[in-house]
């Protein structure tokens, strides 16, 4: 499922209730699912052009189909160079805490799409298009997110979530652990994220996030008070 979240940005919702979902932002497409997403990202894609392929971080539900739609259009795959071992390998679990986990075991099994080779590397303060890309690490160790100054929309990948994976109830979360190379670091990548004061929030998991009452900047602050106890 297609929807506009701001001026040329698009999500596009690849499970039910926005349990995964990758985004088309001024022609770049940022993730891809998993693997079995190839058909519905391909079918928009026809219909939205896409010139550039970039990940947020080389996870099975980020980098699924990220192969066979570079190679469908022809496009350059781009990620942080602490991503490319696997988004070239596609061993995408190894920097999980525990790889060999049953949960990862069937990520990699299932959900993980093949290696693609990184035409090229983003870090810090890149552009891409009017995004810039701001090192996120934690969640995993070249974890990116983009961010657009103007309208303050935010590409924020798995930094937090905005549904509970396990119920899928709506609601700000830090990433689950298992899934999360440092959460410590992750939080100080929140914090980070929450002095840009993002308005549109879009995340990898649960639905877009209209920031008008703070309501991530309170949650950041949350997990900062809570993370320090
Ligand atoms: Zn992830
Ligand atoms: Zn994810």
């Amino acid at each position: 499922m297609l929807r506009q979240a701001a001026p040329e940005v698009f999500q596009i919702s690849l499970m039910p209730r926005n349990s995964i979902n990758c985004y088309i932002i001024e022609g770049v497409l940022v993730d891809s699912g998993i693997r079995s997403s190839y058909t519905a990202v391909k079918k928009i894609l026809r219909n939205i052009p896409v010139y550039k392929h970039i990940l947020t971080h080389a996870h099975a539900d980020h980098q699924g189909c990220s192969d066979q739609i570079c190679a469908e259009f022809s496009i350059p795959l781009l990620c942080h160079p602490n991503e490319v071992f696997r988004t070239e390998t596609g061993l995408v679990t190894t920097d999980y805490p525990a790889p060999q986990h049953w949960i990862a075991k069937l990520q990699q099994k299932y959900w993980a799409g093949q290696g693609h080779k990184v035409e090229q590397t983003v870090v810090e303060n890149d552009m891409i298009g009017n995004f810039r890309v701001i090192e996120t690490p934690g969640h995993s160790p070249g974890h990116i997110s983009l961010f657009r100054e103007h309208d303050g929309v935010l590409i924020i990948g798995d930094v937090a979530t905005n549904m509970n994976l396990i119920t899928t109830a709506v609601g700000l979360k830090c990433p689950p652990n298992i899934f999360t190379t440092d959460q410590q670091r992750n939080i100080q990548s929140l914090q980070k994220l929450a002095q840009l004061n993002p308005s549109v929030i879009c995340f990898g998991h649960g639905p877009v996030l209209h920031n008008t009452n703070r309501k991530f900047e309170k949650f950041v602050a949350e997990c900062s008070a809570h993370n320090e106890s």
